[in-house]
């Protein structure tokens, strides 16, 4: 897989100045407040500006978070009616969906299928943040499991009921464990988690609709994955106003764990931060990385890539817990 089959050029490259635009629309004037590490809660040191956006990086844990944030009203605002995102809703997914079921959601319902058969049969999966409904159809196609979506978008709500799923239209912080009944359940949550303006509160959330024995699978990006690393500011994964954690293997531990959460394995299963670096070449400031690249053989750059998932260092991170039994009251 290339990261143009999945982000076609002149798309992407539209939706980016659209999303330019937006930055100054609705955060321009919003009020800052500094905020601690999202994982660790340390102060973290300014790392670079991006679009208005101050990033800054955790001492003790390298995350990499927005810090001074804005309101969260701006966010809500701007996920509401701004034109980047209405967009990203229509033309963006519609012209990428074929490329990404194939590429994106096969592979990941194949993978998720083989991590859930190490588990204890699932009554149902729940899928938050399930937007058009393209992963529930493909793991229902290859494990039968249920799937229940949540997505409080009314516009997906709606598609994904089209499709026959059952749709809380809600955001997480609003289901009650009356809406998901008395199975044994796995969550999951794909591309969500590097959004969320407050990750723990989230996660609290979850964990008081889980029963012990539930399991959460979630992907997200690695604040130390390769492309990140190595183009910094320059990098497209760093995109402001959408992107405001980056948590890493170890980071995301701790902050699972002071949610009640016990980790069974974080791997980094990512394919393109190689390519990446290729494609932002004229970004590159590092002689290792430039050499690299342009004197490397395809298949050295296929072997480099493969050494990176295998060590946490791709940019694609996915994690697989379980609720703690000794989180009851948190
Ligand atoms: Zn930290």
């Amino acid at each position: 897989m290339k990261e143009h089959d999945i982000r076609p050029k002149h798309i992407f490259d539209e939706y980016l100045r659209l999303t330019t635009e937006d930055t100054r629309s609705y955060f321009q004037d919003s009020v800052r407040h500094d905020v601690g590490c999202p994982a660790c809660g340390a102060n973290g040191v300014h790392a670079f500006t991006k679009m208005g956006f101050s990033y800054a990086e955790c001492p003790d844990c390298s995350t990499l978070y927005v810090s001074p944030r804005p309101e969260r009203s701006a966010f809500e605002r701007y996920y509401t009616d701004s034109p980047s995102t209405h967009y990203w809703a229509t033309t963006f997914y519609k012209e990428t969906e074929a490329a990404r079921r194939e590429k994106i959601w096969k592979p990941k319902a194949e993978l998720i299928s083989e991590k859930l058969s190490h588990f204890s049969a699932f009554d149902e999966i729940v899928d938050v943040g399930g937007g058009y409904g393209t992963f529930a159809e493909e793991i229902n196609r290859i494990s039968g499991c249920k799937v229940t979506i949540v997505e409080p978008s009314r516009h997906l709500a709606e598609i994904c009921r089209n499709k026959g799923f059952v749709v809380i239209e809600k955001f997480l912080e609003d289901v009650s464990p009356c809406d998901l009944g008395h199975k044994t359940r796995c969550f999951v949550s794909f591309e969500l988690f590097e959004h969320l303006y407050d990750p723990a509160a989230f996660l609290r959330c979850l964990n008081r609709l889980m029963r012990v024995g539930d399991a959460f699978i979630f992907s997200t990006l690695n604040g130390m994955g390769a492309d990140i690393r190595v183009l910094w500011e320059h990098s497209q994964a760093v995109s402001p106003p959408h992107h405001l954690n980056f948590f890493n293997s170890h980071s995301v531990r701790k902050l699972l764990a002071t949610c009640g959460f016990g980790v069974i394995e974080v791997t980094t299963p990512g394919r393109l931060d190689v390519n990446i670096i290729e494609n932002s070449l004229q970004h590159v400031t590092d002689r290792f990385w430039q050499t690299f690249i342009t004197h490397s053989s395809e298949n050295a750059k296929q072997q480099l890539q493969e050494f990176l998932a295998a060590h946490l260092l791709s940019s694609h991170m996915m994690v697989i817990c379980k609720k703690d039994s000794e989180s009851y009251n948190l």
